[in-house]
């Protein structure tokens, strides 16, 4: 409720957890408002492109280039690093890892979503996984640290064998920039390099499964033409310190296994309501939890026209984002709230170098150079800030149009 002092109406505190694509695209929207002061509270100083992870987990993008300074975006906006531990909705403050707290009006939750392991014996402790920075750090660091160990004779030659787990997008494109990365270490280390392999597994019956299954078969060859080793129906059953073991029997010795099979919203917050298997919490048609607590991105579960929850990807987050904001300047001027509709844009995944699937609709739907022009272009618009975009440009335009790729290096 406002309150007027003499005329003067004081400013509404909206506080956003989160700094990512949802938390982010509420408080550009909302940074010029007249009635709304807003605070950006984030773990982390900078906004993750996650889309991009694979490329720094393959030594082909340095890490700046996809973390994005929040601090230096909007004037207007608080900018708190600090981990909020804790939601005291009747109170309305927010506690932070600091100690402190912070006072809302409005607060919008918008953490996004963690690794999960399904409860799948030795993943947690012997796979790596690729939701952060650190993440993308050390799959860097095993990918090459091991050419170097094995070429030392610390290391069995297996160790050069990659397996990723999980045959959606992430999954499909890391096993593509991996076997690239394979081919380009081959002049260095000319002996063992041909022994290196990559495995993808995936335990439904085909890879790409939110796309056309043309798409999911054209990726599926590609990937196999390159020389990924495609294996379908192969659930992992348990991970150990060399390898991982299938529900089949089968047994597959790597030095780097990866985990990129599926996500769910962190469970810390499932005590602020009701929540889906994923852990997501599930909001009402407005993306409202409660009339001051709102829920964009990941962490929220949103039932799309189909029924079933939208997608965790950044489309769908930065809509739910922008879509709080509106309708806290639509509060502010005593206008009634509007429900959420999500504008799908269509779907794609890199495979590797000029190979990408596209889908802009069931029938819109294409593939190769044109398709991989178009993620790289769309990528570059989504990214935020104009120096990471310039970067981005220059690196790709390197690796791609020059004979030796750039590699970052790693410690
Ligand atoms: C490897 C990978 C590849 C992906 N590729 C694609 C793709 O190609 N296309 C696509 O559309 N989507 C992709 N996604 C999914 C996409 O990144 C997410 O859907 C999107 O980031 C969700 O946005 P969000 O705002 O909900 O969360 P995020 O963007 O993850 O932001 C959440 C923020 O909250 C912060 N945070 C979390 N907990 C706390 C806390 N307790 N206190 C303070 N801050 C906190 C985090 O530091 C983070 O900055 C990918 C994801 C991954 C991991």
């Amino acid at each position: 409720m406002l309150i007027e002092f003499g005329g003067q109406v004081p400013r509404q505190q909206v506080v956003i957890v989160g700094a990512g694509f949802g938390g982010l695209a509420c408080a550009r929207k909302l940074r010029k408002s007249r009635s709304y002061d807003v605070t950006l509270v984030d773990k982390n100083p900078y906004q993750l492109f996650s889309p991009l992870l694979y490329q720094v987990a393959t030594a082909s993008l340095p890490e700046d280039d996809i973390a994005f300074p929040v601090r230096t975006v909007y004037r207007e906006v608080r900018f708190v690093r600090a981990a909020v531990t804790g939601i005291d909705s009747t109170a309305k403050t927010i506690s932070l890892s600091t100690g402190k707290t912070i006072a809302y009006d409005d607060l919008v939750l918008a953490v996004g979503s963690e690794g999960t392991t399904f409860g799948i014996p030795g993943v947690a402790e012997h796979t790596l996984q690729m939701k952060s920075l650190t993440d993308a750090r050390e799959i860097r660091r095993s990918l090459l640290r091991n050419y170097e160990l094995v070429e030392d004779g610390e290391l069995p030659i297996e160790s050069l064998n990659v397996v990723i787990v999980g045959g959606g997008p992430t999954g499909v494109e890391l096993a593509g920039a991996v076997r690239e990365l394979q081919g380009e270490i081959r002049r260095e280390f000319e002996t063992i390099a041909p022994h290196a392999s990559v495995t993808l597994l995936e335990a439904g019956p085909r890879l790409l499964p939110s796309f056309h299954p043309r798409s999911s078969e054209h990726t599926a060859k590609t990937l196999t033409k390159m020389g990924v080793e495609v294996r379908l129906n192969a659930a992992v059953v348990e991970a150990t310190a060399t390898s991982l073991r299938l529900k089949d029997g089968d047994e597959i010795v790597a030095g780097t296994r990866i985990w990129a099979a599926g996500v769910v919203a962190p469970p810390h917050w499932k005590f602020l309501g009701e929540t889906d298997r994923g852990n997501r919490l599930k909001v009402q048609p407005t993306m409202q939890l409660t009339d001051n607590v709102w829920v964009v991105g990941d962490v929220a579960s949103f039932a799309g026209k189909s029924g079933q929850p939208l997608p965790m990807i950044a489309p769908v987050a930065i809509q739910q984002g922008k879509h709080v904001a509106r309708q806290l300047v639509r509060r502010a001027r005593n206008e009634a709230l509007q429900t959420f509709e999500y504008r799908d844009k269509g779907q794609m995944a890199t495979i590797g170098r000029r190979k990408a699937v596209v889908e802009i609709r069931s029938w819109l739907r294409f593939s190769g150079s044109i398709a991989w022009l178009t993620w790289l272009a769309l990528h570059l618009a989504y990214l935020s800030g104009g120096r990471n975009r310039t970067s981005i440009f220059a690196d790709w335009v390197w690796n791609y149009l020059v004979w030796t790729p750039r590699r970052t290096i790693t410690e």
